[in-house]
């Protein structure tokens, strides 16, 4: 990757075995959540800022769940912009990682460890980016704010949701990176340069299915066993072909791949179902999504059950109304003796953050130079993320993790043996400063 001439003055061979160093460390803390635990990875980044003059502020809500503030502060004739992560990762199997998932262990140019990609490289970045626009002692235009969050993978009421209800002064800011988004090695099959940038996310709707029938002894034939209910009722809706879902969003995230050259004529679309269909990632895109999770049937061998019941992870394209895609999933179940429920209440649906801001375009900018064919394209997450709640709170918040990601580092998103290679370590160093610095100076 091209360093930008910008970037003279930093010893990049330096400052990436430096982080390296950094994300191994930082990956042995174990952050599994549930529990969360996350408060010695708070401590580990805010030494690292401390100790440079970064002033740090610890907040623990939760006993043993700290949380983050640091502020390089600027003039302050604009704006702060927010740098935003969370330090916990989901729980792992360990029995099925070929490498201890909490070693940061280098193996052939990959550091591997729980939350490799997700996303304590990412924070990493993050934190780099304002250690080194720190140690250059540049005059900023704006504070820069760092915020490491704990409870993203609990559903982030502990982290940034608390934030967001009981600390508003703090997202008085221009807008916020966080993940999300990230760049792609390839699309449809092929290799490319993408950089997905989360403008906002798919609608978490979980459902409950309950089926009810008529109780018994199992020793005779049961016309009406709740079971059966069920199970034909999850079997109509696996076999349910919904089509992909164009909304102004998907259509105008279709419309940047076309014009990178990343799929063809959006009016052929045998052309474009085939290129969609290349990826799951990119079919959660462009449909809800409906995932059997847990089945919840019966007491004993021998007892008829009454009730049935089973719950859907469910995500919707944003833009849709949920009720009319309640009414559509009872159709495709047709049997009255099955209801179902949201399990979540109503909630304000995801925000969009528009494309027209400083910052979209900073980062447009950004990967563009550094690669000429880089396409860099506005995207729904297809993840819950803690910018939900950033966005409903009006800031501009981007999902945008500035590396090249192929398929296997992709699938490491709560998968096993998660890993980044150090070459996409170092282009996120590079390009997460770029974008800061250009924002902030
Ligand atoms: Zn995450």
């Amino acid at each position: 990757m091209p360093t930008s001439p910008s970037s003279s003055g930093i010893d990049w061979p330096r400052v990436h075995a430096e982080a390296l160093a950094v994300l191994q460390r930082y990956l042995r803390i174990d952050t599994s959540n549930p529990p969360g635990h996350e408060t010695p990875a708070a401590h580990f980044l805010g030494d690292l800022l401390a100790a440079e003059g970064i002033a740090c502020e610890y907040i623990e809500e939760m006993p043993g769940r700290a949380m983050l503030i640091a502020r390089l502060p600027g003039d302050g004739s604009r704006r702060p912009l927010m740098l935003a992560n969370h330090t916990d990762v989901v729980p792992v199997e360990a029995e099925y990682w070929d490498v201890p998932p909490f070693s940061g262990l280098i193996r052939d140019g990959r550091v591997y460890g729980r939350g490799a990609v997700d996303m304590k490289s990412a924070g990493v970045m993050q934190l780099f980016a304002m250690l080194l626009l720190h140690r250059l002692g540049l005059p900023l235009r704006r504070d820069l704010i760092f915020v490491a969050v704990p409870d993203e993978e609990g559903g982030g009421e502990g982290g940034m949701g608390w934030l967001a209800r009981n600390r508003p002064e703090l997202f008085d800011v221009e807008c916020c990176i966080n993940e999300g988004g990230t760049g792609m090695a390839d699309f449809g099959g092929r290799p490319a340069r993408l950089f997905e940038v989360a403008i906002t996310e798919k609608e978490m709707s979980p459902l409950q299915l309950i089926a009810v029938g008529t109780p018994g002894h199992a020793s005779k034939p049961a016309a009406d066993n709740s079971a059966v209910r069920l199970i034909a009722a999850l079997a109509r809706l696996a076999r349910w072909d919904r089509g992909l879902t164009l909304t102004p969003i998907t259509r105008a995230y279709l419309e940047g791949l076309h014009a990178a050259g990343l799929i063809g004529d959006l009016d052929d679309r045998a052309a474009l179902d085939a290129a969609i269909h290349a990826s799951p990632d990119s079919v959660a895109t462009f449909s809800n999504t409906l995932n059997i999770t847990m089945i919840d049937v019966g007491m004993k061998f021998n007892v008829v059950p009454a009730r049935s019941t089973a719950t859907i992870d469910c995500r919707l394209v944003p833009g849709q109304d949920r009720h009319a895609w309640l009414r559509e999933v009872e159709a495709v179940i047709d049997d009255p003796l099955v209801s179902v429920e949201f399990i979540l209440p109503d909630a304000e649906a995801p925000a969009v953050s528009p494309e027209d801001t400083e910052l979209f375009r900073v980062i447009r900018d950004v990967c563009t130079e550094a690669f000429e064919d880089a396409a860099v394209v506005a995207s729904t997450s297809i993840v819950g993320t803690d910018n939900r709640f950033t966005r409903l709170l009006g800031v501009p918040s981007y999902g945008f993790i500035p590396a090249l990601l192929s398929q296997s580092e992709r699938d490491g998103f709560h998968g096993h043996n998660e890993f980044i290679t150090v070459d996409n370590l170092n282009m996120g160093l590079e390009l997460m400063y770029e974008v800061v610095r250009r924002m902030v100076t």
